[in-house]
C-alpha cells in the first residue's frame, strides 16, 4: 500500500471569530486573509531578494548549514540553519509560525530556482549549433548532463530564454541570477509549515471540514491582541474520498474569495512493474490526440513465441477541433504580444508631459490585461483537454482489463525530431500534462504507467518482420502509391491501417515484451523501459454480438445498409443561408409572433453557444470525470458490446470525439477480466 496526494481547492465563504462568536462575512474575511498573506509575502520576498546571488545559491546547493550539519528537508528549518531568516517590519507583530510559513515559501522558491539553475548550466554547456533544431547527437549530449524527468517544453523555453540573453549581451549568462530577476513571490500562505499554534484542521463529515486559523484583525498588527482565531467551515468537493487524510492547506485570496488549496492523501495499491499480461498502448497521434490499442501477451499458450495479440478495436481521442482552437488562440497571443511590445517601445520614446502619453499608456495597459486573460484561457483549455484525454485513456485501460498503460517516452520523442510541421499544433506542454494526469489517475486504479522508447514506432510494421519491415506512409487507403502522413501500408504483409494505430500496436508490443527491463526512477517513481524488444502483433477481434438491426436484416434477408431510393432533389444546390437578424427584419418577423412569448423577445445570436466548453465535474466516486458521463458497469449495463448508446464518448468538449468506453466481453480465456472492477 502507498499513498497518493492530490489537491482539492475549496472556498471559505464566511468565518466565525472563535472568542466572540462574531460572524465574519466573505468580504471582511477575504480582507483579513489578504492581510495575512501580505505579511507573509513581504517577508518571503525580502528573503528571496537578499539571497538571489551565486554565493547563496551555492550554499543552498551544498546542503550544509552554517554549523556544518546537513540541511533538513523542511524548507523553513533549512532557511534558519543557513541564517537567512528575516523578521517582520519594525512595529509589526507576527507570531513565529507566520515567519515559518514565509520562510518555507522562500525556501521552496529558492529550491525551485536551483532546478532551473542546473538546467541553464546544462543547456549552456551543451549549446547546439542551431538552437532552433538540435541534432540527435546534440540531444544526447544535453540529456547526458540534464537531470532526469525534464520535459521538452522546459528545455525549449529555457533555450529561448538563453538565446534572447545571448542576442542582447553577446555572451552566455554566467548564472541563473544573471539570466533572470529574483522569482516573483505568490501572495499565499503555505500553512504546511505551521502547527497547532497557527492552524488546526478537522473533518466534520463526509463533505465538510473545519479550518481554524489565526488571522490578523488589522493590516499591520502591533501585538498578539491584534490576532484572533477564526473558524472557517469548508465544503469538500466530491473528489475527496471519505477515507482521505486531509493535510495543512495553502490559503490565498483570488477575485475576492478565500481559496483554500487542500491537499489530501488516499491509500492506493502500488501496481507491479512486471508480470502484466494485458496492456494498453497509446500513441501521441498525428491525426488524433491519443490513439490506443489493447494487447495481450500470448505467452503460456500454444503459440508461445513471444507474441502479442492485439484487440481489433482501435481507440481514438480526436481533439482536432480543440487543437485548432488552441492554435488560433496562440496566434492571437503572439499578435497581442507583438502589439504590446510595440506600444511599450512607443511609450519609452515620449515623456509623460506629452499629450499622447495618457492615451497610449491606457491602451498599453488594456492590451496587457487582454494578453493576460488570453494566456489564462490557453492555460485552462490545455489543462481541461489534458485531464479529459487522460480520464478517457485510463477508463479505456481499466475497462479493457489492462493492468498497465504504455506511452511513448516524451524525451526520445522530442529527440528524433518528429515535431515537424504537421505536429506543431499540439504543444509539448499538453503532452507533458497528459502524462502527469494519466500517472495520477492510473495510480488510483492500481494501473502501472510505463514509458517505452519512441524511436521507430511508426516506421516499422507491427504485424510482420519483428520490427524490420518498413511501412510506407500515404495520404489515404485508396492512394497507396502517393506520399503522405496519415495512412500506413506494409508492402511485405499488406497491412493497411491508420498510422497512429500501427504505432500504438508497436508501443504495446514493446511494452509487454520488454517488461522485464522496466526501471523505476528512484525519486519520482516514474517507470520506463529503455531496451527495445521487438515482436509482432497479431490482431484478433473479440466475438461481437450482432446489433438488432443486423439480426433483423439477416432474418428478413434485407440489406443492412440500403442506398437511398432516389436522388434527393433538394440537395442539388448549396444550403441557402438563413436571413440575418438585422433590426429591420427583426421587427418584420416578430410582428407575426406572440409578443408575450419571452423566447421571441430574448433573441440571441445563434452563433453564440449557450453552453460552456469546459468539463463539468460530476459527483461520481473514483475521480473526476468530464461531462458527467461515468461508465457504470453492472448497474443497468448500458454499455454492451455491439450496443453503443452514444456514438462518441462524452469528453466534456463539443468538438472532441473519442471512442466510447465499453465493458467488453470475456477476454478470451482469462477469466479475471470478465468483469472489470473499479478500484475506488
Ligand atoms: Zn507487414
Amino acid at each position: 500500500m502507498s499513498t497518493l496526494t492530490a489537491t482539492a481547492t475549496c472556498t471559505a465563504h464566511a468565518a466565525t471569530v472563535e472568542k466572540t462568536g462574531e460572524v465574519v462575512a466573505q468580504p471582511l474575511l477575504a480582507q483579513r486573509v489578504a492581510w495575512l498573506t501580505g505579511l507573509a509575502r513581504d517577508i518571503t520576498a525580502r528573503i528571496v531578494a537578499a539571497r538571489w546571488s551565486v554565493a547563496d545559491l551555492d550554499a543552498l546547493v551544498s546542503g550544509r548549514g552554517l554549523d556544518g550539519r546537513v540541511l533538513p528537508s523542511k524548507g523553513w528549518m533549512a532557511v534558519r540553519r543557513l541564517g537567512w531568516g528575516v523578521g517582520p517590519r519594525p512595529g509589526v507583530y507576527v507570531c513565529d509560525r507566520v515567519l515559518r510559513c514565509a520562510q518555507e515559501q522562500a525556501a521552496r522558491a529558492l529550491r525551485l530556482a536551483l532546478h532551473r539553475r542546473v538546467m541553464v548550466s546544462a543547456i549552456v554547456a551543451s549549446w547546439p549549433r542551431d538552437p532552433g533544431a538540435r541534432t540527435d547527437t546534440e540531444w544526447a549530449a544535453l540529456r547526458a548532463v540534464l537531470p532526469g524527468g525534464v520535459s521538452a517544453a522546459e528545455i525549449r523555453n529555457r533555450t529561448r530564454q538563453i538565446r534572447a540573453y545571448l542576442d542582447a549581451h553577446e555572451v552566455f549568462p554566467a548564472d541563473l541570477t544573471e539570466l533572470e530577476d529574483p522569482p516573483k513571490v505568490a501572495t499565499q500562505v503555505v500553512l504546511a509549515a505551521a502547527d497547532r499554534q497557527l492552524l488546526t484542521l478537522e473533518r466534520t463529515g463526509e463533505r465538510g471540514a473545519l479550518l481554524r486559523v489565526r488571522l490578523p484583525l488589522v493590516e499591520f498588527p502591533a501585538s498578539a491582541r491584534d490576532w484572533a482565531w477564526h473558524v472557517l467551515p469548508l465544503a469538500l468537493p466530491p473528489t475527496v474520498a471519505p477515507e482521505a487524510k486531509l493535510c495543512a492547506p495553502t490559503v490565498r485570496v483570488s477575485k475576492g474569495r478565500v481559496r483554500v488549496d487542500l491537499p489530501f492523501q488516499i491509500p492506493i495499491t502500488v501496481a507491479p512493474a512486471t508480470g502484466h499480461t494485458v496492456g494498453c498502448g497509446f500513441d501521441w497521434g498525428l491525426n488524433t490526440l491519443l490513439t490506443g490499442t489493447v494487447g495481450e501477451l500470448a505467452e503460456g499458450r500454444e503459440t508461445s513465441d513471444g507474441r502479442v495479440i492485439g484487440d481489433g478495436r482501435p481507440l481514438a481521442y480526436d481533439a482536432r477541433g480543440i487543437s485548432a482552437k488552441l492554435h488560433r488562440l496562440r496566434a492571437e497571443r503572439q499578435h497581442l504580444t507583438a502589439k504590446h511590445r510595440h506600444q511599450e517601445r512607443l511609450l519609452a520614446q515620449i515623456t509623460p508631459a506629452d499629450p499622447r502619453f495618457a492615451r497610449l499608456a491606457a491602451a498599453c495597459q488594456r492590451i496587457g490585461v487582454e494578453h493576460e486573460r488570453l494566456c489564462a484561457r490557453i492555460r485552462h483549455l490545455n489543462k481541461a483537454l489534458a485531464w479529459s484525454a487522460s480520464r478517457w485513456a485510463v477508463d479505456q485501460a481499466v475497462f479493457a482489463g489492462a493492468t498497465v498503460i504504455y506511452l511513448e517516452d516524451l524525451a526520445t520523442l522530442e529527440a528524433r525530431g518528429r515535431r515537424g510541421r504537421a505536429n506543431a499544433r499540439l504543444s509539448g506542454q499538453v503532452r507533458g500534462q497528459i502524462v502527469e494526469a494519466i500517472r495520477h489517475l492510473a495510480a488510483k486504479h492500481a494501473v502501472a504507467v510505463v514509458t517505452v522508447p519512441a524511436r521507430g514506432t511508426s516506421r516499422c510494421c507491427p504485424r510482420c518482420g519483428q520490427g524490420t519491415s518498413v511501412l510506407t506512409h500515404c495520404p489515404a487507403p485508396d492512394r497507396l502509391t502517393e506520399k503522405g502522413w496519415t495512412w500506413a501500408y506494409c508492402p511485405a504483409c499488406g497491412l493497411s491501417c491508420d498510422r497512429d494505430r500501427a504505432a500504438a500496436e508497436r508501443i504495446v508490443s514493446r511494452g509487454l515484451l520488454g517488461q522485464n527491463a522496466t526501471r523505476t526512477h528512484r525519486s519520482t517513481g516514474a517507470r520506463t523501459i529503455v531496451t527495445v524488444v521487438e515482436g509482432n502483433v497479431a490482431r484478433a477481434r473479440r466475438p461481437r454480438k450482432p446489433t438488432r438491426a443486423a439480426r433483423r436484416a439477416r432474418r428478413t434477408r434485407t440489406d443492412l445498409h440500403p442506398r437511398p431510393a432516389a436522388r434527393d432533389r433538394s440537395k442539388n444546390r448549396p444550403t441557402p443561408k438563413r436571413p440575418t437578424r438585422t433590426p429591420n427584419n427583426l421587427t418584420n418577423t416578430s410582428a407575426g409572433r406572440s409578443a408575450n412569448n419571452p423566447a421571441d423577445q430574448a433573441m440571441t445570436s445563434s452563433r453564440v453557444p449557450d453552453r460552456r466548453t469546459v468539463p463539468v465535474p460530476p459527483p461520481a466516486s473514483g475521480g473526476q470525470r468530464p461531462a458527467g458521463h461515468a461508465p457504470k458497469p453492472g448497474r443497468h449495463q448500458p454499455y454492451r458490446t455491439g450496443h453503443v448508446r452514444n456514438s462518441h464518448h462524452r469528453t466534456g468538449f463539443h468538438h472532441a470525439k473519442a471512442t466510447p468506453v465499453l465493458t467488453l466481453t470475456e477476454h478470451r480465456d482469462s477469466p479475471k477480466q470478465t468483469t472489470p472492477v473499479r478500484v475506488a
